[in-house]
């Protein structure tokens, strides 16, 4: 039976696969060739992209300010990244496979943690090859990346994960989404966002190109981004509020790289220290040491989100919803319906009472018990 990019849609959605397109092989000329799929399989012809939803109630609690677990453990790094999508791009490839053709599921890591390494053979390129999986989206013709630098659909806006399958098999590619389709302009990412995406009037943008169509976006800061989204501000954290009293960090100051900034605020939210009167728990950031095990544990692959989002996710999507520029649309209107929350970055110190009350208890206890 012959296999055509139809056929695999159907296939796709049989297995639980909101998201679904093809891009041949010649829309990745221009990528560099540690992101180019031909580095993981030479005589790859189609990169199938594939994704699923993230359910627009994950985030409900983090809007509310009341409930964090849902988004880190079903939508973010848990099991939609982990298990949900790779379910459905697994059976794909084994769908191709089936059909004669070699496929090769692509997990999308994180490729700021990877090393550099030198090429195991003369002339290849080093193993520690990684596709931009929203670019490849792009390629695929599943969606656009909206000023935020996040990957949107007319589906569901930016509420989406995605995987790829790279596969030898000559299929059909989907037509590309043009730029400006989902996206435009209106800024509310930058509204919503803490401060790490610049305004369009600050002429910060990256830009490539795919079968001649331009898509551009925003350079988001990225340091800025981790330290708020991974637990290190406390304008977005009442974790750290409670175990950091009378601390204050102001990110909007903060001019640090991306990997200075994960490994602040995950060193920070993951470490343990010896238990008190103060902090019972033994953890640094107990509520943060919480999503991280929620987050499918201590993997290398885990994570966890504190900030959730709130610019270029949940203002996004509200925005595309109301104004009808994608196609989800729930019964409960507006996704933001009440004021929304941001801390101080200073936390409230102790009282005096406090301190002399913790120092009392700590004093009191037995050696052992300390
Ligand atoms: S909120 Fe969404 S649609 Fe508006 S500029 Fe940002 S990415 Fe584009």
């Amino acid at each position: 039976m012959t296999i055509t990019t139809e056929k695999l849609r159907q296939y796709a959605e049989s297995v639980g696969l909101d998201l679904f397109g093809v891009a041949n092989i010649e829309r990745f000329k221009d990528a560099p060739p540690r992101m180019h799929p031909a580095a993981i399989m030479p005589e790859a012809k189609s990169v199938i992209v594939v994704g699923k939803r993230i359910l627009r109630g994950g985030w409900r609690g983090i809007e509310e300010g009341t409930y964090w677990p849902s988004y880190t453990y079903f939508d973010y790094s848990g099991l939609l990244n982990s298990f949900f999508i790779p379910f459905g791009s697994y059976h794909l490839a084994c769908y191709l496979e089936d059909h004669g053709w070699e496929a090769t599921p692509y997990y999308p890591g994180v490729p700021e943690r990877q090393m550099n390494r030198k090429p195991l053979r003369q002339g290849s390129v080093p193993h520690n090859v990684h596709l931009a999986i929203r670019i490849a989206g792009v390629a695929a013709g599943v969606g656009e990346i909206g000023w935020s630098k996040v990957f949107l659909t007319k589906e569901f806006g930016p509420r989406q994960r995605l995987h790829a399958v790279i596969t030898d098999a000559p299929l059909e590619p989907t037509p590309l989404v043009k730029p400006g389709t989902i996206c435009n302009r209106c800024m509310e990412c930058v509204r919503g966002c803490p401060g790490a995406i610049p305004h369009l009037r600050e002429g910060k943008t990256v830009k490539i190109q795919i079968e001649g169509e331009n898509y551009e976006w925003a350079d988001v800061d990225m340091g800025k981004c981790t330290l708020m989204y991974h637990g290190g501000d406390p304008r977005t954290s009442p974790f750290l509020h409670k175990d950091f009293p009378g601390w204050k960090f102001d990110v909007t100051e903060q001019e640090v790289s991306e990997g200075a900034a994960y490994k602040f605020s995950w060193t920070l939210s993951g470490a343990k220290w010896a238990p008190s009167e103060e902090f019972p728990s033994g953890y640094v950031v107990e509520g943060h040491a919480m999503l991280m095990k929620w987050g499918m544990g201590e993997q290398e692959s885990s994570s966890f989100g504190v900030e959730g989002s709130r610019g270029c996710m949940r203002s996004c999507f509200n925005y595309l919803e109301k104004t009808g520029r994608i196609k989800s649309r729930f019964h409960n209107g507006e996704f933001i319906k009440r004021p929304r929350w941001l801390l101080p970055s200073k936390t409230q110190p102790l009282t005096k009472e406090q301190v002399e009350a913790y120092r009392a208890a700590d004093e009191g206890r037995t050696d052992d018990e300390q």
